[in-house]
């Protein structure tokens, strides 16, 4: 029995004070939660955000990380830093890094396999475009960036790695896919699990759904036997609006 995973990237927002602010707030309804759960707040406010999480049932995360530990890499954070501040996850791949950051798949394989290399926990984005989709697309493009994601990565490292189906016109959108839908890529996902690894890892696979979830659609998306929790934006930026779904049962 896989449990839900249910993240938060706050992704460009939030001062340190109203990161802070929203921690605190979520440790306190989170307590004793029935899933696992993540944050990640941006780099300048993760330092705070850790100290208010650390020993808590909500694990920090880091909404990007270097492909190196250290050198001449201007604006970027390795994971040797994120370490120092008590990340335990990072999220990788995300669509607004592949697609406004033009990070690729070699690229973001690289960082996966460098985070498994610290022992972080992996957040693995995958997702089409609205274009992907109506060519046909969406299960050829969510298989490349899988396989080519974790190009690499040993049975034993995968046990780290979540895989979040984040199909790109469903992010910050307001459209959401339809349970089905999303199901029916997830279980696609977990084939190409198998194919690459074994049936016992795709069984373990924890597979989140991600775009537009929110307290309206989160039990309907979660009640489908492939989606194994969330990954999620603009939900995630109050207590009020990510509460109802971390505490999905
Ligand atoms: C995301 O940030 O990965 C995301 C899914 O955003 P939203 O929930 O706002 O669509």
């Amino acid at each position: 029995m896989r449990k839900y995973f249910i993240a938060g990237n706050w992704k460009m927002h939030k001062t340190v004070s109203e990161a802070t602010a929203l921690a605190t707030e979520l440790v306190a309804e989170l307590k004793g939660g029935p899933n696992k759960y993540m944050i990640a707040p941006t780099f300048t406010s993760l330092d705070a955000v850790s100290k208010i999480v650390k020993g808590t049932n909500i694990l920090l995360g880091a909404q990007n990380m270097s492909t190196d530990e250290q050198g001449a890499h201007t604006g970027e954070v390795s994971p040797l830093q994120l370490k120092d501040l008590g990340v335990q996850v990072v999220i990788l791949g995300h669509s607004e890094r592949r697609h406004t950051y033009k990070e690729d798949d070699t690229m973001i394989n690289k960082k996966v396999k460098l985070a498994l290399s610290h022992g972080f926990e992996v957040i693995l984005c995958v997702g089409e475009l609205l274009e992907e989709r109506e060519a046909g697309k969406a299960e050829a493009v969510c298989e490349e960036q899988t396989r080519k994601g974790l190009a690499g990565v040993s049975a034993d490292e995968l046990k780290k790695v979540t895989i979040a189906y984040e199909p790109v016109w469903a992010i910050g959108t307001g459209k959401t896919a339809t349970p089905e839908d999303a199901d029916a890529i997830h279980a696609f996902i977990r084939k190409v699990i198998t194919s690459m690894y074994s049936a016992s890892a795709a069984e373990q696979m924890i597979i989140q759904y991600g775009g537009s979830m929110n307290a309206g659609n989160a039990e309907a998306l979660l009640a489908k036997e492939n989606i194994d929790g969330g990954l999620i934006g603009g939900a995630a930026l109050k207590a009020e609006t990510f509460k109802p779904i971390a505490l999905c049962k």
